[in-house]
């Protein structure tokens, strides 16, 4: 069955095997993201492996995202591993505490106290536990507990309304691009950027990491924090997709506010020719269930009907008890929801002028497919990029990509409705649009008497070079 909506699967302790990722993969993981916030270099090298491993048996290609984990700011350790606070009770986040106890808890970003000042509202533990700041002295943050509740080691800290100046590339970010870069991920994601520059200041760091497979990963942008919305467009220029990152963002903005700006994010990377992954507690209750919620698949259903490319697990993959069911679950959700997506495709394309050639072929492509009812499109592509200005336009019409290049297979595993395939093209076109078309039809994609429209440049081999539309008819001389 068709899914065109991809699935981005974390992994962590409950999906770290070589036979849970096989079975992951083979239930509909497209992508698989290494949580950068959890566990040592040594660690994600590893899971690279059995990631790498696992795609080569269930034989098709699998991305790999490093997600890095940011400068989130989290309270330190506690004598007993956890306090019970108490609302209308005073607590204090003090930056020189070593051990945390009942009176106050030690913090790991020790300019916080710099960032506030009385008035301000801190929300602990993604939000479950409230603080409202009553003085700042020196070190120590003084607070009353606005909502109570159980805080134990290293629990995340936000400011309500955002404004936390603590950059967006850490001392350990910066390591950890190069351990990404040493195993050759697909993707980077970028953990609380604020503006274009800290995303241009990832890119760098990872092209002077350099790239040891030949692979340039594709750099994503975390939206999760608030002054990233009116900066939005910046960083979408410098990204090459983003992620809705609800928990963070949530947090920052306030629950309510998520589901239109999930909407805004999700057109405006789609407008902008960029990819977005819908993220965060999407399945979360079943983390311990083996079925989820209704408001979950409705959850699910909006995302891929706003226009995603993909959605995400978190703990549901990585520490949850059914991460293949999980993700059959969603990939079963995802089918059901496209169905009933209407394609506006006439209405996209009003007004629009296109500057580049291969761009303008992608568009003709797309118009023609689904205005002849073709069965598929067959791009040939370089860079992916063909197959990435089809895919922000939807259409029933599948899209198979083809490339020489693994790092463009991989990368385009990521972009709705496109299925990436390998082919060799070093080759005259006419044999390279012929074996594609073979590829496609021994599939079982397209079969005898379909038609079909195929892209390609010539000369073949360079990026950035589609300029040649043919439309076939499979089974008829060619
Ligand atoms: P995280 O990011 O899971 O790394 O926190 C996603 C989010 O905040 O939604
Ligand atoms: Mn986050």
């Amino acid at each position: 069955m068709h899914r065109a909506t991809k699935i981005v699967a974390t992994i962590g302790p409950a999906s770290s095997t070589p036979e849970i990722l096989l079975q992951m993969i083979q239930a509909g993981a497209d992508v698989v993201r290494l949580n950068f916030s959890h566990g040592t270099a040594d660690d994600h090298r590893q899971r690279a492996e059995f990631v790498r491993e696992a795609a080569r048996q269930a034989g098709r290609e699998v991305a790999i995202m490093a997600d890095l984990q940011g400068p989130k700011i989290r309270v330190g350790k506690f004598e007993n591993g956890k306090v019970a606070l108490v609302a209308g009770e005073p607590f204090i986040l003090d930056a020189d505490c070593e051990l945390g106890n009942q009176e106050r808890a030690g913090l790991d970003y020790k300019d916080l106290p710099r960032d506030l000042k009385p008035g301000d509202v801190l929300l602990l533990n993604d939000g479950l536990i409230v603080l409202n700041v009553v003085r700042v002295l020196g070190n120590e943050i003084h607070t009353t507990v606005k909502i109570g509740g159980d805080l134990s080691n290293n629990k995340g800290i936000n400011r309500q309304g955002g404004g936390l100046t603590a950059p967006a590339l850490t001392a350990k970010d910066m390591e950890d691009i190069r351990t990404a870069m040493s195993l050759g991920v697909d993707f980077v994601a970028v953990s609380f950027p604020k503006n274009a520059t800290d995303m241009e200041m990832a890119r760098q760091l990872a092209n002077i990491a350099g790239a040891p497979y030949g692979i340039k990963p594709k750099m994503i942008a975390k939206i999760e924090r608030a002054e990233a919305i009116p900066a939005l467009q910046g960083i979408l220029d410098a990204s090459d997709g983003i992620m809705v990152a609800r928990g963070d963002l949530a947090v920052e903005v306030g629950n309510a506010a998520v589901p239109a700006l999930q909407k805004r994010m999700i057109r405006m990377a789609r407008e902008s020719n960029k990819f977005v992954i819908t993220a965060t507690q999407m399945m979360e209750s079943m983390v311990n269930a083996p079925v989820p919620t209704r408001a979950e698949v409705s959850d699910v259903a909006n995302a891929v009907l706003d226009g995603t490319d993909a959605v995400m697990l978190s703990a549901e993959s990585a520490a949850g008890k059914y991460p293949v069911q999980t993700i059959e679950t969603m990939a079963a959700i995802c089918i059901e929801a496209e169905k009933s997506e209407q394609s506006e495709l006439d209405k996209d394309f009003l007004n629009r002028t296109f500057t580049r050639i291969d761009q303008s072929i992608a568009m003709g492509a797309l118009f023609t497919a689904y205005h002849l009812g073709a069965k598929a499109i067959v791009a040939l592509t370089e860079s992916g990029s063909t197959a990435l200005w089809m895919s922000r336009h939807w259409t029933h019409v599948p899209i198979f990509a083809l490339t020489p290049r693994v790092g463009s297979e991989r990368a385009m595993a990521l972009y709705r409705n496109v299925t990436s395939l390998h082919l060799d093209t070093n080759t005259d076109r006419d044999t390279a649009l012929q074996q594609a078309l073979e590829t496609v039809v021994s599939k079982g994609y397209a079969s005898r008497g379909d038609m079909v429209v195929l892209t390609v440049g010539e000369p073949m081999g360079q990026a950035g070079g589609t300029n040649t539309l043919k439309i076939v008819r499979v089974g008829e001389p060619y």
